[in-house]
Order: C-alpha cells, then sequence, then structure tokens
C-alpha cells in the first residue's frame, strides 16, 4: 500500500475525527479537512512541474504546514527531502545538491534561523533548485496552490495509480551524530509500515491523541509520530514549533493526550521544570521515549507519574526507524533496563563485528536487522550503502548490544563511543547509568581522551541539579569507589551547564571528545 492510499482509508474511516492541532496558533484539523488540503497541495506540487521521483526538500520546524507537505509529496510520489531546522547554508547547500533538490518548501525565520535569507545567499549554488516556496508567506503557498488550478481529480487519481509501495519517497539525513549526515532513501512501505507497527505497540486507536515535541524533520517525528497517528486515525498535536518543555506540558495536559514522546534529554528537562506539578497528566497512558540511551531514573519516574504503558524504542534512520520496542505489558524491569524485543515482520541479530559470526545469548556485539525496515540505501552513494547493508540484507547499526535468552535487548553503546583504556574495553553507556544514580547528578555523560599512558582515560560530563555543589573528580572517585571497577572510574570530571546537542536533542559525543581533549590536554 502507498501512503496516500493508506491515507485515504483512515480518511473514509474517521473523517470527522480530530487529525492534527497546532498549539502554537490554535488551528486545527479533521482528517477530511486535512485530506482537502493535501488534495489542494499535492495538485499544487502538479501544477508546479513535480514529477514523481522528484526531490522536493521541507526546511524549517514543526508545524500543520509540515505534515501537509510530508502527505502531499507521498500522494504525489515525489521524494521529500528532509533538511535539519538547524543547518546553515554551508549543510543546505550540500543536501540540496546531493539530493538534487527541484523545489523547496520553507519557514521565512525561526529563532536564530533566517531560511529565507540563507536560501537567497546559496541560491546560485543549488543547482537543480527551481522554485522556492515559503509556506509561511500567503503570497507564496498561495502561489503554490493556485498553480493546482488546471490539475483535476483525474490528473491525481492517475499519479496515484503510477505509484508503488517500494518507490522511493522520503531522503532523511541521519543525525550526524558521530560525522556527517548520510541520507537514507526510504519508501512508502519502509516508513508507512513502521509508523503503523508503532501504533500497533503503542495500542492506537482513533480516540488517541499524541503530543509530538520531537522534530518532523527527524524519523521519530514524522514516522513514529504522523505515520502512526494517521495508521490509526490517532490526532496529531503539535505543542510548538521547536521543543519548549513547557509548553509540550501544556500542550498535553490542555489537549488531553493520552501519549507523548520525546529523547531522553526532552523528559528530564519537563520533569525538572519548577512548575512540573501544577500540570495536569492524568490523560496520558503510554508514549516513546526513543533516539538515544534512555537512563532508567527517567523511565522510573515516568512509570510512577502514572505513565505506566511508556515505551522504549530502538531503532535507527536507515531502518525507518524502529527495530526494537518494549510492550506495554512487560515487567517493570524490562520495562526500565531494556529497548525490548524484536518488533513484528523483524528479524534482529547480535554479531560479532570482526568476524560477522551470530553471537550467543549474553554476549555483547553489534546489533544487525533485516526485513521491511531496512532502507533502499544512502541516496547516490552505492559503496557507503555496501558498508551498511551486507550481502544477506543486513543493515549493520554500529550499535552494541546484548540479547537475553527471551529476546530483550540492551543496547550497550556505540562501537566509535568504545574507550579502549589499557587494554580494556569500556562502554561510557554502564558509567554513565551509574553516575546518574549519584542525588547531585541531573544528567551525564562520559567520553574517551587519548591519554600516553593507557591509550585513553575517561572523562564525565557532568550537569548538576540546580544548587547542588559541583563534584570533582575527587568527588566522583569517592562515589564510585567500591562499586565500579578502578578502570571504569573517570579520572577527570568537567561540570558544565549544557551539553552540546543535536538539534533531534542527542548529544554530540564527537564534540565532547573534542573539548575535553583541548581543554585536558
Ligand atoms: P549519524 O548516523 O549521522 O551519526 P545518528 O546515528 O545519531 O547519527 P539517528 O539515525 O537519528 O542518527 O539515530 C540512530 C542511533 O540512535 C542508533 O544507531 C543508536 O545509537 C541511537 N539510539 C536510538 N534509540 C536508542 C535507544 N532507545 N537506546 C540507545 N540508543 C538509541
Ligand atoms: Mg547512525
Amino acid at each position: 500500500e502507498t501512503i496516500g492510499a493508506n491515507l485515504a482509508r483512515t480518511v473514509a474511516a474517521h473523517g470527522d475525527r480530530e487529525a492534527l492541532v497546532e498549539c502554537a496558533t490554535g488551528r486545527r484539523w479533521t482528517w477530511a479537512e486535512l485530506d482537502a488540503d493535501v488534495d489542494r497541495l499535492a495538485r499544487g506540487l502538479m501544477g508546479a512541474g513535480v514529477a514523481k521521483g522528484d526531490r522536493v526538500g521541507i526546511w524549517g520546524p514543526n508545524s500543520a504546514e509540515w505534515t501537509l507537505v510530508q502527505f502531499a509529496t507521498a500522494r504525489i510520489g515525489a521524494v521529500l527531502v528532509n533538511v535539519n531546522p538547524a543547518y546553515r547554508t554551508h549543510e543546505l547547500a550540500y543536501v540540496a545538491n546531493q539530493s538534487g533538490m527541484r523545489l523547496v518548501v520553507s519557514a521565512s525565520s525561526f529563532r536564530t534561523s533566517d531560511y529565507r535569507a540563507m536560501i537567497e545567499e546559496t541560491r546560485a549554488d543549488l543547482h537543480a533548485l527551481q522554485r522556492v516556496v515559503h509556506l509561511d508567506d500567503e503570497e507564496s503557498w498561495g502561489g503554490l496552490l493556485a498553480d493546482g488550478d488546471d490539475v483535476t481529480a483525474d490528473d491525481l487519481a492517475e499519479r496515484a495509480a503510477s505509484l508503488s509501495p517500494t518507490d522511493p519517497i522520503n531522503i532523511q539525513y541521519t543525525s550526524g551524530t558521530t560525522g556527517f549526515p548520510k541520507g537514507a532513501t526510504l519508501s512508502h512501505r519502509n516508513i508507512l509500515n513502521n509508523g503503523y507497527l508503532v501504533g500497533e505497540v503503542c495500542g492506537y486507536t482513533e480516540v488517541d491523541r499524541v503530543c509530538i515535541p520531537v522534530p518532523f524533520y527527524h524519523c521519530f517525528g514524522m514516522v513514529m509520530g504522523n505515520l502512526a497517528c494517521s495508521t490509526h486515525g490517532a490526532t496529531m498535536v503539535i505543542p510548538a514549533p521547536g521543543f519548549d518543555p513547557a509548553l509540550t506540558l501544556r500542550a498535553t495536559a490542555d489537549e488531553r493526550c493520552t501519549s507523548l514522546y520525546g529523547v531522553p534529554t526532552m523528559f528530564i528537562a519537563e520533569w525538572a521544570l519548577p512548575d512540573f506539578a501544577s500540570y495536569d497528566l492524568t490523560s496520558v497512558r503510554t508514549g516513546i521515549m526513543a533516539g538515544s540511551p534512555c537512563p532508567e531514573e527517567m523511565m522510573k519516574k515516568l512509570i510512577s507519574a502514572g505513565i505506566d504503558e511508556m515505551t522504549i524504542a530502538y531503532g535507527m534512520t536507515e531502518t525507518s526507524p524502529v527495530s526494537t520496542h518494549t510492550r506495554r505489558d512487560d515487567s517493570l524491569e524490562r520495562k526500565v533496563g531494556t529497548v525490548g524485543r524484536v518488533c513484528p515482520h523483524l528479524e534482529i541479530r547480535i554479531v560479532d563485528p570482526v568476524t560477522g559470526d551470530t553471537l550467543p545469548r549474553g554476549e555483547a556485539g553489534e546489533f544487525c536487522t533485516r526485513g521491511y525496515s531496512v532502507m533502499l540505501g544512502y541516496w547516490d552513494d552505492e559503496e557507503k550503502t555496501r558498508e551498511a547493508i551486507d550481502a544477506d540484507g543486513w543493515m549493520h547499526t554500529g550499535d552494541l548490544g546484548v540479547m537475553d535468552d527471551d529476546g530483550y535487548v540492551r543496547i550497550t553503546g556505540r562501537i566509535k563511543d568504545m574507550v579502549i583504556r589499557g587494554g580494556e574495553n569500556i562502554y561510557p553507556r554502564e558509567i554513565e547509568e551509574f553516575l546518574y544514580t549519584h542525588p547531585d547528578i541531573e544528567d551525564v555523560q562520559v567520553v574517551g581522551v587519548p591519554d600516553e599512558k593507557y591509550g585513553e582515560e575517561l572523562c564525565a560530563w557532568l550537569r548538576m541539579r540546580p544548587g547542588a555543589a559541583p563534584l570533582d573528580a575527587d568527588g566522583v572517585r569517592a562515589f564510585a569507589t567500591g562499586k565500579l571497577a578502578h578502570y571504569k572510574i573517570p579520572r577527570y570530571v568537567m561540570v558544565v551547564e549544557e551539553f552540546p546537542l543535536t538539534v533531534t536533542g542527542k548529544v554530540r559525543k564527537v564534540e565532547m571528545r573534542e573539548v575535553s581533549t583541548r581543554e585536558l590536554g
């Protein structure tokens, strides 16, 4: 099935129910209204000359128009290219040229990003770009819609009939946590099925209302958010254009959301709000924490706040994204301490990163996924695709995992993050989980820094709780001695206000490693 065909079924079944709420403006759409707007936009894009397979960029923070563009491009078989809202001119030029972007829909500006000015400045270098549309500019947006005046229902139907579920529909550049982003190319089949199955795990029906503070530009927002909702007739609630902890909880309470999403840093920020207790979160039944390691303490807080069907998902852009997910009825121990077990219709295995052999249960190795969710490949990069997906179709994630006898997986780190100190392999994740239990520590990250004697030494970056005195290396040592092996106790400690983050709220360990190396060297 294509995304367009699936949406049509939801519209037929739940046309009068609420589809989309944009809290910043108070605008609301039913599924029937959303369908009509998607239709107009799809005609506009066709009238503007967008052919099947043409790349259409979308650049800006979360908005209702972002969602409309997502469904309209899918309806006409254009390939949506998600451009990171934090990008600047150099990065815009990279993704526009790498993907061969023909039309871009962008916000005019948001916070410190003047999208309009950046596009104008770069325009001469954007080789394939023929048209720029600003989604919040009436004249520009209206102009695109008017282009569709001569496009008939038959034209649209003919286009829809020419689409196949295995066509590329989306290029999502990865977060860039470990280096320069790569353009994962995804089909209808990839992301529609993943969105549907995520919605199944969360138990969505048309009465659910999902608060989506995570960026649409990333698969968490557009697949686990928008597509999980559209496949089940659930309501998409956009709390704010960019992430704001207070506005997220405000929207959750006021809109009586039943599900709340976030990467761990978002939940940490929300639960640390001074007026946290004043938000009524009693409507929230479930939700998803994902994207980076999910601290057990934070999961316990969510569950004790009454969100007892909260789940953790693990995945990556290249796999549409979700590969494993905890289930709502899992035991508490598995809910907080694992990333769940394999999702329906997928295979997973843990292999020796060197030999590629499947490892026995309980041994740590590289996590691999196979099945419908594996991307078509990296856009225009066969070599990188071959490095990532092996001849048998397994996607090699670069993450380290362990599977227990019942198939529950723990992610123990990234192969690239692993620290080797004096010949001992150390997974920073384990030390982070331990330090997180210190009462004065709000958040913690551990990285390796080069060391002449041991090859690498550990450096812990700490964010202290409000009012707590900063801990130094001696304080950390006193806390860890007797509980962690000596070589796992960080030699260096840096107390900071904020960690360097990607726009998806992921900690940029590469940058932390560089900063630590510079400051300690
Ligand atoms: P890049 O590939 O550009 O370096 P990235 O890998 O962070 O960036 P994404 O595809 O957004 O880009 O993120 C996928 C990665 O996020 C996974 O490979 C994994 O390392 C991490 N991740 C996702 N969910 C979880 C989770 N629940 N627990 C631990 N790690 C997770
Ligand atoms: Mg990655």
